[in-house]
């Protein structure tokens, strides 16, 4: 029988309430599925320890994640502390220390959640992010600092090898749903160099992929798109700036910040890939009970999912569309008035009475 050992760190705001309720879920899921079994070990890193530690997390932290299958992540940012720290310091840690140069976000309007947009079709994409290099790399610099001369340089870095993997990710997923459609996102009318290349492999990889229908707009236009004609989209790939601001676009037209996940995927299994829901620390409603956990319980079946537990997986999302769509339990966000716990006890007597 197959055992999986996680590394939950729930990180910072909501990120340890919303981890704590899934891992319950997850449990739920080992329980009634069988044939399986997952082992959790939870890491207390994050913004607290910061103060601390004087550091995110370990050292050596990469190498005790290192053996896990997987990571399950809550979120991370504090108000006292620069992005740039707990960000760099943990969560970009782990996805540039592991290569997963593959953030996949899936967006769709679960069942009995209302979408903004009047006519939501049959909105059903996901987002390929390349999350490894581009407007990202973190190369730049700051001279002449608060003088009227002072100069600030953000290098977009886009390499060739690292394009044309991401958008190979992106083929192979696209093949693998039942639409079978890339959309290629760029600006490569304003930005002449990275995302002329990314026009270039992605005109040439897909003779490879005969199977895939293709298309491409500009960002600006893709987010018109996404709002007047979601039904003409299926899977999107685009850069690293690009594809985090479509994402959350994503999110907020499927009804609620608070449902959806993400996964950074290094699809080689060097290394483990790690799995969180896409909303941050939420400081505005940290320690309420009023936290959404529907998105780290869609991320923990998107985590069964990559595991091989396919079955698991949708065991779980059953179970949170029967209480989606009952209308009841809630939270506040998609409109009604229950607790964290409360919809984590619904979802888990979802999936253990479900008859199947
Ligand atoms: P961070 O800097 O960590 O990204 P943030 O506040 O800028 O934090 P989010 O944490 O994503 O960004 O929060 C944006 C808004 O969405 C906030 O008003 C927050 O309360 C709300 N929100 C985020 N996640 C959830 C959730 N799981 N349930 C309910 N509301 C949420």
């Amino acid at each position: 029988m197959a055992d999986y050992r996680i590394a939950a760190i729930g990180g910072d705001g909501i990120g340890p309430e919303v981890v704590r309720a899934g891992i319950e879920v997850l449990r739920a899921a080992e329980q009634r599925e069988g044939g399986f079994s997952l082992t959790f070990e939870t890491f207390p890193w994050g913004s607290d320890y910061y103060f601390e530690h004087s550091r995110m997390m370990p050292d050596d932290g990469l190498e005790t994640l290192k053996p896990f299958d997987a990571i399950y992540f809550g979120a991370v940012g504090d108000m006292r502390l620069p992005d740039d720290v707990t960000l760099w310091g943990l969560r970009l840690k782990i996805c540039q220390g592991f290569d997963q140069y593959a953030n996949v976000r899936p967006a769709r309007v679960l069942k009995g959640v209302t979408s903004p947009l009047r006519n939501p079709g049959n909105l059903d994409w996901v987002i390929v992010r390349e999350n490894s290099e581009g407007e990202y790399s973190g190369a730049g610099g700051r001279v002449h600092r608060g003088l009227p001369e002072e100069v600030a340089v953000d290098a977009s870095v886009f390499t060739r090898t690292g394009c044309e993997r991401i958008q190979r990710f992106a083929f192979e997923l696209a093949r693998k749903r039942p639409r079978k459609k890339l959309t290629l996102v760029t600006k490569s009318n304003a930005q002449r160099h990275g995302m002329v290349m990314w026009d270039e492999i992605f005109a040439a990889l897909k003779g490879d992929y005969p199977d895939v229908e293709t298309d491409k707009v500009l960002v600006d236009a893709a987010t018109v798109r996404m709002t007047l004609h979601p039904d003409s989209l299926d899977v999107i790939v685009a850069s690293n700036l690009h594809a985090d601001i479509l994402s959350d676009l994503a999110a907020a037209l499927s009804g609620s910040i608070g449902v959806a996940p993400t996964a950074n995927l290094n699809p080689e299994g060097r290394f483990p890939s790690m799995f969180e829901p896409i909303h941050g620390s939420a400081p505005d409603i940290v320690g309420k009970n009023v936290a959404n956990p529907i998105g780290t319980f869609w991320t923990a079946a998107f985590m069964l999912e990559s595991l091989g537990e396919a079955k698991a997986g949708a065991r779980i999302m059953r179970a949170v569309e029967r209480v989606t769509s009952a209308g009841s339990p809630l939270t506040p966000d998609l409109g009604g008035n229950a607790t964290t716990d409360d919809v984590t006890r619904a979802v888990c007597e979802a999936i253990a009475g479900e008859n199947e």
